[in-house]
């Protein structure tokens, strides 16, 4: 968008008046001026018009008048027939939210006042701040000055207060019922019963009876260089003839803003990138201070035992952990790069000595203790996990599945206060393509709250005719062998949750069919599934991943002074977490959007 249409389209927001419901605390003060009353109800007037994209009844509430002033962020205009002309079928936008509103009286029969504005025109959404003046006329009240003025970025959203759901907090206590969570300055300023937590004066409210409030989902497992198809995983399905690798990674490299958004449409609020190119550790800074973006953190390229092919030509995803010199080179390197974790990939590679494996990966967990950071390591083999645990691992980011854990494993697990992430569901994705290439039939896409973008459900439905002659029909031929690996994550999972282990929900999103953003919910669901109960997933799903991304003291439980990232939703989650997709809300940094807002296909 350019200026000019900027300025414009900042202007007709002026319009738009006060959506949300009256400030109450405004209400007394009303009651000592009725031009208060007046300013507000032509606020009123002036936002039906806009609802109803109803030019004349919008043009009636400005002061006809050749001085009559608007002024944006490229300056100023005069007159009413200048705004008449400007005002045109057009220029209404697509989804607009106004608050905060403040009227001052300035004498009898002016009224000044501003509200706080976001406003989206297709896929371009401003927020700021908007002034007007009003005045009293012969022929009744008339906006006579407005103004309009993009936020800068970084700007927090105005107060607001969540007003009457029962409020799951994260940390495991017992639900809180009629609950207020007051947010201020993208935080948590309260949050718990009406008699302790109150609305405080000035500040909007939103009523989410009947509602349930949950911190925002997090996330622990995912790798933005990965699509969620075959694209990104050719060693799976290679099709790089039809989709050259190197256009698939430049595309997720500069088009962050898909994943972004269906993170936060299905109520994630943060994740944790625990492996993938260089460019993924840089998103932790764009996301950041973005309202439109989850929380990112992100370890950058793995060190890996296994000397592992999938790497660009100038740049690799997979450092070869050769040896204890590697380690600590790599280690050295992921910090200078500013990675979140230094991750290892502890694949029993093909005639290597597995004590001389687990030598270079104690290395990397020393060197990785040195430089501060965690020790993040993939291990599904009971025997790797171990090793892995003594060699410092913090975050064990899958499940062990080749047989159950034991009493050393606990042992260990407890002893380096590690966090255990399952991902009991990635596998499946990966059987799904099989099967689907097999029987000739796309894979059914689990997304109800339309969250996928149509790129990736174009793909997806063309499974079967893109890995027609291209499977290698070795590949997922036998699904027992998943069955099993079912059966012992799920007994591992239980066993390793009632040894008071922290568990933290990751779905390895990115790897076929596990789609970035709406597989958090089959997830959580396979975890109740396996025997935790509803409010131990949800402790796992928000705050063992802020505990499992070393962020806990930011997010993830709904506290005081925590980052203001929340979901609600329509139905008991303690019932069941499949209610956690009864998304009606999402809210990160303390931008209120309801899921419309947030969804690909409506
Ligand atoms: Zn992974």
């Amino acid at each position: 968008m350019n200026l000019r249409t900027a300025f414009e389209r900042g202007l007709l927001v002026v319009g738009i008046g006060v959506l949300a419901a009256p400030p109450t605390a405004a209400r007394g003060v009303e009651r000592q001026s009725p031009d208060l009353g007046a300013a507000r109800a032509l606020f009123r007037t002036n936002l039906d018009a806009i609802r109803r994209r109803d030019r004349a009844a919008y043009l009636a509430c400005y002061l006809e008048s050749d001085s009559l002033a608007r002024t944006g962020p490229v300056g100023f205009r005069l007159g009413f027939k200048d705004l008449a002309d400007r005002t045109g079928a057009n220029d209404w936008p697509d989804f607009f939210d106004a608050s905060d509103l403040k009227l001052a009286p300035v004498r009898e029969g002016i009224v000044y006042g501003t509200y706080r504005y976001r406003v989206r025109y297709g896929e371009d959404e401003q927020s700021g701040l908007s002034e007007r003046l009003f005045v009293s006329t012969p022929r009744g009240w008339r906006i006579a000055v407005t103004t309009a003025f993009p936020a800068p970025p970084g700007t927090p959203p105005p107060p607001r207060a969540l007003v009457g759901a029962t409020l799951i907090d994260g940390t495991g206590k017992p639900p809180v019922r009629d609950a207020v969570v007051v947010l201020r300055d993208g935080k948590i300023e309260c949050a718990g019963p009406r008699t302790r937590c109150r609305v405080p004066a000035g500040v909007d409210t939103l009523d989410l009876g009947g509602l349930w409030i949950t911190p925002g989902l997090v996330d622990a497992h995912v790798h933005f260089s990965q699509t969620g198809w075959v694209d990104g995983r050719p060693d799976a399905l290679d099709a790089r003839d039809v989709y050259p690798y190197e256009q698939v990674e430049e595309r997720l490299r500069s088009h962050p803003e898909t994943w972004f958004r269906s993170y936060l449409c299905s109520g994630v609020t943060a994740v944790f990138d625990v492996g993938g190119y260089p460019w993924t550790v840089a998103m932790q800074r764009q996301a950041r201070g973005d309202p439109r973006a989850p929380h990112v953190a992100a370890a950058g390229p793995l060190l890996s035992t296994l000397d592992f092919w999938l790497n660009l030509p100038a740049e690799r995803q997979f450092i070869y952990l050769k040896d204890e010199a590697v380690a600590r080179d790599g280690v050295r390197y992921l910090e200078s790069l500013g990675s979140a974790a230094v991750k290892v990939w502890f694949i029993i590679a093909p005639g290597r000595d597995f004590d001389e494996m687990a030598r270079a990966v104690a290395a990397a967990g020393d060197e990785a203790r040195r430089s501060g950071l965690p020790l993040i390591v993939h291990a599904t083999g009971l025997r790797e996990a171990k090793a892995a645990l003594r060699a410092g691992a913090k975050v064990l980011v899958h499940s062990v599945w080749d047989r159950p854990v034991d009493e050393e494993f606990i042992r260990l697990a407890r002893a380096g206060h590690a966090i255990y992430c399952p991902t009991l569901t990635v596998a499946d994705g990966y059987a799904r393509v099989y099967e689907s290439v097999r029987t000739g039939k796309p894979p059914a896409i689990d997304d109800p709250l339309g969250c996928v973008d149509s790129l990736t459900l174009a793909h997806i439905a063309s499974t079967p005719a893109v890995g027609a002659g291209r499977l290698d029909p070795s590949r997922g031929a036998d699904p027992s062998g998943l069955a099993q690996l079912r059966g012992i994550m799920a007994a591992n999972l239980v066993r390793v949750h009632r040894a008071g282990i922290p568990i933290a929900m990751g779905t390895d999103a990115g790897n076929p069919l596990t789609l970035h953003g709406l597989s958090v919910h089959a997830e959580m669901e396979a975890m109740q599934a396996a025997g935790l109960s509803p409010m131990a997933v949800i402790v796992a799903s928000t705050r063992g991943g802020a505990l499992a991304m070393g962020k806990l003291d930011e997010f993830g439980t709904v506290q005081p002074g925590k980052a203001a990232d929340l979901l609600v939703v329509a139905a008991d989650p303690l019932a069941g977490v499949a209610n956690l997709r009864r998304i009606r809300y999402v809210i990160r940094g303390g931008e209120v959007r309801p899921l419309d807002e947030l969804r690909v296909r409506r």
